[in-house]
């Protein structure tokens, strides 16, 4: 694979920092299911969060299928952390830059399986509320957490942080694909 030629795409992008990650790596925990499961209210309402991603083991197995993994991380600074509104606003941005980066993986023959931030926003209601199949599958993209993985000790062994300032907003996506050499 020509990292070197994908890093020169992603330095195009307004990307605060990318890492090339082992997916053996990563840290899938059942503790992070239980905080979907108690805390999260998208819990059982899209395809992109649990349980409609599977159990944590079959995440985990669907997830080390492939041998590497591009995360990618961007910041965006809001007035005020607190008001969830703004900050949330600022999703559709790195959703899209996520994009962006599967197509140039895919440019270079990799099919990327991408985990990114929340639940999925592309329908107004999603399919799995009237018991029907993910009308999008091949653009929906599940959350990183949905899959059990707690993300902050990758975040670290990468020299990385998950909080850079008061009211700077983190978002990460992992982009797992195989490369065959
Ligand atoms: S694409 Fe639509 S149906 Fe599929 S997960 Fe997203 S919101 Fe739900």
């Amino acid at each position: 694979m020509n990292y070197e030629a994908i890093e020169q795409a992603l330095a195009e992008l307004p990307l605060y920092v990318y890492a090339w990650i082992d997916p053996k790596k990563l840290e899938f925990s059942d503790r992070v299911r239980h905080i979907c499961q108690t805390e999260c209210t998208m819990y059982g309402k899209s395809w992109a969060c649990p349980p409609g991603v599977g159990t944590v083991a079959e995440c985990r197995e669907k997830c080390l299928r492939y041998n590497k993994a591009l995360l990618i991380s961007s910041l965006t600074e809001v007035a005020d952390i607190a008001d969830m509104q703004a900050t949330l606003a600022t999703r559709r941005g790195h959703e899209e830059l996520t994009d962006q980066v599967g197509d140039i993986l895919r440019t270079h023959g990799l099919e990327p399986y991408i985990l990114s931030t929340e639940a999925c926003a592309i329908c107004g209601r999603c399919a799995i509320l009237d018991g029907k199949p993910c009308r999008h599958p091949e653009k929906m993209h599940p959350c990183v957490e949905s899959q059990g993985i707690n993300i902050i000790p990758t975040l670290e062994e990468n020299g990385l942080e998950f909080q850079y300032g008061q009211n700077i907003v983190t978002w990460v996506s992992l982009l797992l694909f195989r490369d065959a050499e």
